[in-house]
């Protein structure tokens, strides 16, 4: 097997890729609207992308031709792209990732449609769409801080269950489902697990290039597959949120390659401050 820990222009190497990632998910981000579908955030995602000369590297995974995936409401992840218009509360979480010269950016965010919810629940669904979206987020950039001081990859995944406990519950952790190492291939090993496990994992240290994800729901960690065999629910129909930022570790310090500012503005209240890899 190839080593999990590449060389400093290795990762530098990756910063493009990141930074076009974080562009197309902002073009999404200022898109998503009541009646647009799924499929057009889709298209404006590819176009970013392609502009810049990059491809969407989820059309490289064997059977997926879209861009981004989008899982709305109680679906978690791997959610198709659809035409049907979204509706004001909309609960959409995009994956997407693009890859450029070479190397490859990951990166999800979960999205509340805004406007003016039409349901008799409207203000217990938002409650609950933004409880599940910002501890997802906190127990994300809780892994990403922890990159920066773990030994052992066991630490982070630590680290992404006990930000995930300290937030208001009920919160479901998916078991099945996990991050990963990141570089020439959009996969890559190790597997980056967001919850404690036995065994301590490989050394963390300068080279290191992983994805932090986790998937939470507003409920039970159970999930069920639809028959596209792609969408991954939450089985008691509970709302859920993605999150996801690929961050490497260099001699330096630490850089989220998915954010334009590194991670500092997600990271200031973590008392980790990234730092730009060395040319
Ligand atoms: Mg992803
Ligand atoms: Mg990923």
């Amino acid at each position: 097997m190839a080593s999990i820990y590449k060389t400093p222009d290795e990762l530098r190497m990756m910063v493009p890729a990141g930074v076009l990632t974080s562009r197309a998910l902002d073009a999404v981000e200022q898109a998503i609207r009541p009646g647009i579908s799924t499929l057009e955030l889709d298209a404006i995602a590819e176009g970013v992308i392609r502009e810049a000369g990059g491809v969407p590297n989820f059309q490289l995974v064997e059977g997926y031709s879209h861009t981004v995936c989008a899982s709305v409401n109680d679906a978690i992840v791997h959610g198709i792209p659809k035409d049907t218009p979204l509706v004001a509360g909309d609960v959409v979480s995009i994956d997407c990732g693009a890859k450029l010269n070479g190397w490859n950016g990951d990166s999800a965010r979960t999205f509340i449609v805004p406007g003016d919810i039409d349901r008799e629940d409207a203000a217990g669904w938002l409650a609950e769409a933004n409880r599940v979206s910002d501890a997802t987020r906190a127990a994300m950039w809780a892994g990403v801080a922890a990159v920066a001081s773990a030994r052992h990859l066991n630490d982070i995944g630590t680290a992404i269950e006990k930000a995930t406990l300290e937030q208001p519950g009920p919160l479901g952790i998916l078991e099945n489902y996990t991050g990963h190492g990141i570089g020439r291939d959009m996969h890559e090993e190790p597997t980056v697990f967001n919850y404690r496990v036995r065994r301590r994992g490989p050394v963390v240290k300068p080279g290191l290039a992983i994805c932090i994800e986790p998937m939470l729901t507003a409920g039970g960690p159970e999930a069920v597959t639809d028959a596209d065999d792609w969408t991954v629910r939450s089985a008691d129909g509970t709302l859920a949120a993605h999150w996801e930022h690929t961050v490497v570790r260099h001699k330096d310090g630490i850089w989220v390659t998915t954010a334009e500012d590194g991670g500092a503005e997600g990271l200031a209240a973590l008392g980790v401050v990234p730092v730009a890899i060395a040319g």
